[in-house]
C-alpha cells in the first residue's frame, strides 16, 4: 500500500488535541494553523482531518466534500491572514512537499500558505 498512514505523526496529534496549535480557521473537513517555524510573516499550514499521507493520496482518495471543504478553508485562511489578492494582500505561495524528493517532514498531507513578503526563487 503506497499510502500507509502513521497515526503517531505530529499533525495527527494536533488533530486529536494532544498538542496545542495556533489555529487560524477550522471547518468540518480541515484545520488551518500557524507553522511553528514560519518561513514568512504569514505561514499557515492547512491539513485535512482525514488520514491522508500526502498531496497525491489526498487528491486521489479524498471525497469531493473533503476536497471542497479543504479548499474553502484555504480561502478562509488566506482572507484572515490578509495575504490574498481579494483581501487587500499582495499574494502568497502555496507548497505541498511530497515524499522523499519533495522533502516532506510530516507524513500527513499539508499545504503551506506563505505570504507577507516577496518569496524569491522557488527551486532550492
Ligand atoms: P514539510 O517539510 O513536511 O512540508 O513541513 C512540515 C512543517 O511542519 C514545517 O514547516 C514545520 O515547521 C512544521 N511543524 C513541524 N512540527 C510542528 C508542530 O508541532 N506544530 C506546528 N504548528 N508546525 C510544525
Amino acid at each position: 500500500m503506497a499510502f500507509d498512514y502513521d497515526d503517531n505523526n505530529i499533525f495527527a496529534k494536533i488533530l486529536r488535541n494532544e498538542i496545542p496549535n495556533d489555529t487560524v480557521a477550522e471547518n468540518e473537513h480541515a484545520l488551518a494553523f500557524r507553522d511553528i517555524r514560519p518561513q514568512a510573516p504569514s505561514h499557515v499550514l492547512v491539513i485535512p482531518k482525514g488520514r491522508y499521507v500526502s498531496y497525491d493520496d489526498f487528491a486521489a482518495n479524498a471525497s469531493d466534500a473533503e476536497i471542497v471543504g479543504f479548499t474553502r478553508l484555504c480561502a478562509e485562511a488566506i482572507a484572515k491572514e490578509g495575504v490574498g489578492l481579494d483581501s487587500g494582500g499582495q499574494g502568497f505561495r502555496t507548497v505541498a512537499n511530497t515524499g522523499v524528493h519533495g522533502v516532506q517532514e510530516v507524513p500527513h498531507y499539508h499545504l503551506h500558505i506563505m505570504g507577507g513578503r516577496v518569496m524569491g526563487p522557488m527551486l532550492a
